[in-house]
């Protein structure tokens, strides 16, 4: 395996850690080693550690140290996906009769595994607001092991406090699971504020350009690293070395990438603001936000994206989309061009009728890093 020797400030860390330059070639990249079986110096004589790619893959190691710094943890783990990654934490700390409290807004995909894949093995869950502790506090049961936080959440923005959570969590002998993937550790760190495990998208920010589906799973907790890093192999859903390779070079520009995306996200979230066709903007930079300020004391910025009502409703609001040209129509978030969505029609479409539905007014935005006046034109045109 690599040693990693690479220290230093989140930015330094983005780019060198877990990627020394190759000891043979002298390669300042880490190589895509796609390939599926090492020779062994005879029987059991392993060069590296590296027998099978399923268990381990030197671009993948790559990968899974660079996630470990960054979000300040000891271990890290690639996956296929990001709801690849869920299901093996998901079967791992999960057994029949256990009980997992999710937020009233979780990610569509996390909602379905658990209500309708993790159900059928016996576990229970229910809902809660996970911002209002007292939510919180009122849907754990003795066999609850997992509450499950998304912050900022989709497509709403609402606000967790990560830390006060935590200390319910942890009080009540469950562990805390923060799904990152709308933040990137590059503006929050969830480990630092007392959750138990990282969850990732690396689809999104870390990845960043729209070109790869893969996830990742991040603690600090060393006993149940070790638990997690079995299951990745007995299940197997693992990231492979080119899709690891392409997030670990998505990476490197994550903290440029993510001070452009929240400075567009300002820029158009004043322009929505102050705009007729738009009732009401959520984006936890905006004062009268309800989780401004937790936000503010756990967040660096306030990220990329903003989602907005339109003033004359669900029909509006799907105009709204068809008419965008910068803002590409699609699903999906976090990569360098700017996307444009109706959750109500779109990714949230599967919520109707449950406790995760959208108001039918509502677009959500991924602000890209173009020009943002481009953006802002783009908007003001489609609000008509
Ligand atoms: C996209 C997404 C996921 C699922 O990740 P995939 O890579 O699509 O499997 C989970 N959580 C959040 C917040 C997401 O945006």
């Amino acid at each position: 395996m690599n040693e990693q020797h690479s220290a230093g400030r989140f930015e330094t860390l983005a780019i060198h850690a877990g990627q020394e330059p190759d000891p043979l070639t002298g390669a300042v990249v880490p190589p895509i080693h796609q390939v599926s079986t090492f020779k062994q110096d005879g029987v059991g004589g392993l060069r590296g550690g590296y027998e099978y790619s399923r268990s381990a893959n030197p671009t993948r190691t790559a990968l899974e140290e660079n996630l470990a710094a960054l979000e300040g943890g000891s271990r890290g783990l690639a996956f296929a996906s990001g709801l690849a990654a869920e299901d093996c934490l998901l079967r791992t700390v999960l057994r029949p009769g256990d009980h997992v409290v999710l937020p009233g807004d979780a990610y569509g995909g996390t909602f379905r595994l658990i209500t309708k894949v993790v159900e059928r093995w016996g576990v229970a869950w229910s809902v809660a607001d996970t911002g209002d502790p007292a939510s919180v506090r009122a849907a754990l049961r003795p066999e609850t092991k997992v509450v499950w936080v998304e912050t900022p959440s989709n497509p709403l923005l609402g606000i967790t406090d990560i830390a006060l959570v935590a200390e319910i969590t942890r009080s009540a002998g469950a562990r805390l699971v923060v799904d990152n993937t709308f933040a990137s550790p590059y503006l929050q760190q969830p480990l630092a504020l007392g959750a138990d495990v990282v969850v990732h998208s690396t689809t999104k920010y870390l990845g960043g350009h729209s070109d790869v589906i893969g996830g990742a799973l991040v603690t600090a907790d060393q006993g149940l690293a070790d638990e997690l890093a079995f299951h990745q192999n007995a299940l197997g859903a693992v990231a492979g070395p080119f899709d690891s390779w392409l997030v670990l070079r998505g990476i490197k520009t994550l903290a440029v990438r993510m001070d452009r995306h929240s400075a567009n996200a300002a820029r158009i979230v004043e322009t929505l603001s102050a705009h007729r066709a738009v009732s009401q903007v959520l984006y936890p930079g905006l004062p009268d936000h309800p989780g401004h300020e937790t936000a503010a004391k756990q967040m660096r910025g306030f990220g990329g994206m903003v989602s907005f009502r339109v003033a004359g409703g669900e029909e509006a609001a799907v105009a709204v989309c068809d008419r965008a040209r910068v803002f590409t129509l699609g699903e999906s978030l976090g990569g360098v061009e700017s996307l444009i969505e109706h959750p109500g029609r779109m990714t949230h479409a599967s919520a109707a009728g449950s406790a995760l539905e959208v108001p039918g007014d509502l677009v959500r935005l991924s602000v890209g890093i173009e020009a943002v006046d481009d953006l802002l034109e783009d908007l003001t045109r489609a609000l008509g």
